[in-house]
């Protein structure tokens, strides 16, 4: 419906296009402007408050006091760059570390998920030789001409370079674990008949863009090709790491596999601009005898003390296994709501991400999904959509999310999915 933007609404708007550019774009037809945020609550002007099902950023909570605290701390410390000493930064890295298997033994720092991509995509180039590419077909991987250019997602707009090929997303259907490697294989094929090496798969284990696909046990042949043929296996855990997923702390662990590089974002800093890669050190061996690494403000004083404090605070909460119980309590209650509403299709999930599908007797629904998250939005619930057909509702809130909460969003949804 037409949305009834307040004066002070109406001119933000004016005043971002006039002042960032048309490249922008703002959520929902009726644009929500915050204020304030505190736990899964983000608070307008007026004081509403909007249950945030959405922001995996702010993972522990909007405005952690342990966050904050040791944000601020630092801030008014020391905030230089890893050309100097400084044990903030090691300490961070040993305890992040102590997360992974043991063969990933390095990490490096950047500010974006896209950055980390990017170094792992240069070094990839390094080792490989190769510059081959493999995604999957409308994944996301970030903003850098390189790696924008790997991201379907971004659609026509964006040309894949000509080193790069797309697979279909595994489907239990296309034959889970054997068909993802066969299209694999075939897509290392096709490079080569182009005389082009490849350098590397990359995906993001919950594959995010491509419709929240939360099934397991499928890249393990995928892995093995991608390293026959000489190239480097890419975890994207922007999307599902630091515990989202509430089976393990990184989404590769769910697929029994072991990655030569992981990029890690968002939700690493809570809101901070933090992010990184942790890799082989093998991967990095020669690259780092040649080449110079040196980040600005990737790794800075005030970045690890930040994201020092949001991994004690995953662990010391137990937000992991918070995301497991609470996921499992979310997935029955939407499936429950799915037996009154017919336009609830399937439902996936793995803990605190989870994917809805939206449909009409039985086919794909984006117009219905977009009215689900508009609806939901007037009710002060904040969700997204996604997916090749964009009828994949995304829900995805922070990792303190409780079954209370859980039962307020399903009221909501119950109400808006009533009056559609
Ligand atoms: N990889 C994935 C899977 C992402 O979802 C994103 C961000 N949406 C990125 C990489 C890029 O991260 P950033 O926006 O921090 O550059």
């Amino acid at each position: 419906g037409a949305a009834n933007l307040t004066e002070e609404e109406a001119l933000l708007v004016r005043k971002r296009q006039a002042l960032l550019g048309p490249a922008y774009r703002l959520f929902y037809e009726h644009p929500v402007l915050l204020v304030r945020g505190e736990g899964v609550w983000l608070y307008d002007a007026a004081g509403e408050a909007y249950l945030d099902v959405y922001n995996n950023v702010a993972s522990v909570g909007h405005c952690h006091p342990h966050v904050v605290e040791a944000t601020a701390r630092q801030a008014a410390t020391l905030a230089t760059h890893t050309r100097y000493l400084h044990n903030g930064v090691l300490a961070y890295a040993d305890k992040l570390l102590a997360t992974f298997p043991a063969e990933l033994g390095h990490v490096m720092f950047t500010c974006t998920g896209s950055e980390a991509n990017d170094l792992a995509l240069r070094m990839a180039f390094a080792k490989t030789g190769g510059t081959g590419v493999i995604v999957t077909e409308t994944a996301y991987h970030g903003v850098t001409l390189a790696v924008s250019q790997f991201s379907p997602s971004l659609g026509p707009s964006v040309n894949l370079g000509p080193h790069v090929r797309t697979v279909p997303a595994p489907d239990p259907a296309r034959g889970g674990d054997a068909g993802f490697a066969a299209a694999v294989e075939d897509a290392i094929e096709d490079l080569q008949r182009h005389g082009i090496k490849p350098a590397v798969l990359i995906v993001d284990t919950i594959f995010s863009s491509d419709g929240v696909l939360t099934g397991t046990g499928f890249l393990k042949g995928a892995v093995e090709a991608i390293h026959r043929a000489g190239g480097l296996f890419i975890a994207d855990e922007v999307q599902p790491g630091f515990g989202r997923t509430g089976e393990a702390m990184w989404g590769f662990q769910r697929h029994g596999i072991l990655p030569d590089m992981v990029s890690l974002g968002k939700p690493m800093g809570n809101g901070y601009p933090v992010a990184g890669l942790v890799l082989r050190p093998e991967v990095v061996a020669e690259f780092g005898a040649k080449a110079r690494y040196f980040n600005t403000f990737g790794g800075n004083a005030v970045a690890a003390a930040t994201a020092m404090a949001v991994l004690e605070v995953v662990q010391r909460e137990g937000l992991q296994q918070n995301a497991l119980i609470v996921g499992r309590a979310f997935h029955a209650g939407l499936e429950q709501l799915g037996q009154r509403h017919g336009c609830i299709g399937a439902v996936r999930s793995a803990g605190l991400f989870l994917g809805v599908e939206v449909v009409s007797d039985g086919a794909a629904d984006a117009a219905k999904a977009a009215r689900i998250v508009n609806g939901l939005r007037e009710a002060r619930v904040l969700i997204s959509a996604t997916g090749p057909r964009a009828n994949v509702l995304k829900i995805r809130p922070p990792l303190v999310f409780s079954e209370e909460h859980v039962g307020i969003f399903l009221d909501r949804l119950d109400t808006v999915l009533t009056a559609l």
